[in-house]
C-alpha cells in the first residue's frame, strides 16, 4: 500500500496545504479582518517563558540521547534558540556565526557549523535552515535538538534512538563528518511576533510596504523572496494559482519589492556563498508530512535540457500542472536524470526513517506536485550551479514535518505536546538518514583547506 501511496501522489499534482492553508491557497490575499486577533484559547503546546539554557551555560540535550519518552517540555522561545546554540558552541567547540545584515527589527541571523574542519569553510557540505515561516512552530527546535544529540553522541561515544529507529555511534560519526551548517531561526522577527501574539504569523515583520489600517500588509514571505523565477508574472502561465507568489503586501505570499530585498533571505544566500562546497540543503517547514525536492516550478523532465528556468522561450507557459498537450503548453523543468535519482534516493531513505521513528507515514515527491512556487529557497539552492557552473551543485529539499493540529482551528501549525515530541523524533531520524544518504551519494566538491 505504501508504494501505491507514492505512485498515486506522483500522478496527482496540487495535493497539499503545506505552509498555506486551504483558504489561503484559494485566495492568498486576505482582507484586513483576516489577521487573527491575539489568541488566548487553545494554542497547543506553550512557549517557554524563561531561558532554560541560561544564556548558553546549560547545554541542550535532544530526545535521541535521553531515555525514551523523556518530556522535552515547552516550545523553545527565540531567546532560548540563541542560548541553545551558544551552549553547543561552548560545549563542543563548534563555530558560531552571524550573517552580515540585521533584520528589520534589528535582530541578527545566527547559526553554527559542526563536523567540518574549524576555520575551513569548504569542509562543510550540508546546510539545514529552519523557521523561515514564523508560525510553523517547532521548526527551530527540531534542528537545535538534533544537533545537540549528534554532538553529544559523538563526544560520549554513544548511538542515538528516535522511537523505533536507532543509530550506532559509527552512524553518528559518519553523519557529523559530512560537515553541517545550520541556521535554526531564519525569521527571528516573525517568530518572536508569532510567539508573543499567537496570530498564526507566517511572514517576517518588514513594514516597508505596509498599508495603513491593514495589519496583514506587514511582512514579506521570505520563501518567495529568493532569486529563482522571481518575476512570476513574466515567468509563469497566468492561470497558475496564488501559491506562486504575490505583489500584494497583504498576501500571505507577498514576495517583497525585489529578489533578496530581505535580510533573512540574504543571510541564507550568504551562508551558501561563504561555504563553497555545499552539496545538500534542507529547509524545514510544517505541515503535510512530506519531503519535497526540486523542482518547485513545474513537473520534472529529463529529455529536454533546453527547457529550463533560464530559457525565456517558455515564459508564460510554466507552472501548469498537469500540462494540457492539446493547449500546446507542455512544459517541464529540466533535471539531469542522475540528479533526480540522487534526490529520490536521499528522500526515500529519509522518509522511511521518519516512518520508522513513530509509525507515521511520510511521503516524498517533487515540490511542484504540492503546488508551484516562485522564489523558494530550495529551488534557489539547486538553481545556483545551473546559472553559474562555477558554483557547487546543492541538492535542495523542503521538509514539511507533521500533519497539523486540528485541535487548534485558528492555527493548525501550532502542535500539541504529543505532536511536538513526535516531530522531534521524526525529523531527527530523517535528518540522520539524510546525512548518511548524502555521504554515500557524494557530499560535493572536496575542501581546499
Ligand atoms: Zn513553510
Amino acid at each position: 500500500m505504501k508504494a501505491l501511496t507514492l505512485f498515486s501522489s506522483l500522478a496527482l499534482p496540487l495535493l497539499g496545504e503545506a505552509c498555506l492553508l486551504p483558504e489561503e491557497l484559494l485566495d492568498a490575499v486576505p482582507a484586513p479582518h483576516m489577521v487573527l486577533p491575539r489568541q488566548t484559547g487553545n494554542t497547543g503546546l506553550g512557549v517557554g517563558q524563561g531561558d532554560r539554557f541560561d544564556g548558553g551555560s546549560v547545554v541542550p540535550r535532544g530526545p535521541g540521547s535521553q531515555e525514551h519518552g523523556t518530556d522535552m517540555g515547552l516550545l523553545l522561545n527565540v531567546k532560548e534558540i540563541h542560548s541553545a546554540v551558544r551552549a553547543l558552541v561552548d560545549e563542543y567547540g563548534i563555530e558560531y556565526f552571524e550573517a552580515p545584515d540585521k533584520t528589520y527589527d534589528g535582530n541578527p541571523i545566527f547559526g553554527a557549523r559542526a563536523g567540518g574542519t574549524p576555520g575551513c569553510a569548504s569542509s562543510y557540505h550540508v546546510y539545514f535552515n529552519a523557521a523561515i515561516h514564523a508560525r510553523e512552530r517547532g521548526s527551530a527546535d527540531n534542528i537545535v535538538y538534533f544537533m545537540a544529540d549528534l554532538l553529544y553522541a559523538n563526544k560520549h561515544n554513544t548511538g542515538l534512538r528516535y522511537g523505533g529507529r536507532t543509530y550506532s555511534n559509527c552512524d553518528v560519526r559518519r553523519a557529523l563528518a559530512t560537515g553541517i551548517v545550520f541556521t535554526p531561526l531564519a525569521n527571528p522577527d516573525g517568530v518572536a511576533w508569532d510567539q508573543e501574539t499567537n496570530t498564526c504569523w507566517r511572514k517576517n515583520r518588514n513594514a516597508t510596504s505596509a498599508i495603513e489600517g491593514n495589519p496583514a500588509s506587514v511582512g514579506v514571505d521570505l520563501n518567495r523572496n529568493f532569486d529563482f523565477l522571481y518575476d512570476y508574472i513574466e515567468k509563469f502561465h497566468p492561470d497558475v494559482g496564488p501559491s506562486l507568489a504575490s505583489q500584494n503586501p497583504a498576501a500571505q505570499t507577498f514576495q517583497g519589492l525585489s529578489a533578496f530585498s530581505e535580510a533573512e533571505s540574504r543571510a541564507i544566500r550568504w551562508v551558501m556563498d561563504t561555504h563553497p562546497s555545499l552539496g545538500w540543503y534542507m529547509d524545514i517547514h510544517s505541515y503535510t508530512g512530506v519531503l519535497l525536492y526540486a523542482w518547485g516550478s513545474d513537473e520534472n523532465q529529463i529529455r529536454k535540457p533546453y527547457m529550463n528556468f533560464m530559457n525565456s522561450t517558455y515564459d508564460n507557459v510554466r507552472g501548469l500542472l498537469p500540462d494540457d498537450p492539446d493547449a500546446g503548453d507542455v512544459y517541464g523543468e529540466y533535471i539531469p536524470s542522475r540528479d533526480w535519482a540522487d534526490k529520490v534516493y536521499a528522500a526515500e531513505r529519509s522518509k522511511l526513517a521518519m516512518h520508522a521513528a513513530t509509525g507515521r507515514y511520510y511521503d516524498a515527491y517533487p515540490a511542484a506536485l504540492l503546488y508551484p512556487t516562485s522564489g523558494a529557497s530550495d529551488d534557489y539552492a539547486y538553481a545556483r550551479h545551473f546559472v553559474d557552473p562555477g558554483l557547487s551543485k546543492i541538492h535542495g529539499y523542503c521538509l514539511e514535518f507533521g500533519f497539523g493540529n486540528s485541535q487548534v482551528r485558528s492555527c493548525p501549525f501550532y502542535p500539541s505536546p504529543q505532536q511536538y515530541h513526535q516531530h522531534l523524533l521524526e525529523t531527527a531520524s530523517g535528518f540522520m538518514e539524510f546525512l548518511l544518504a548524502a555521504s554515500e551519494i557524494g557530499l560535493g566538491p572536496e575542501g581546499t583547506c
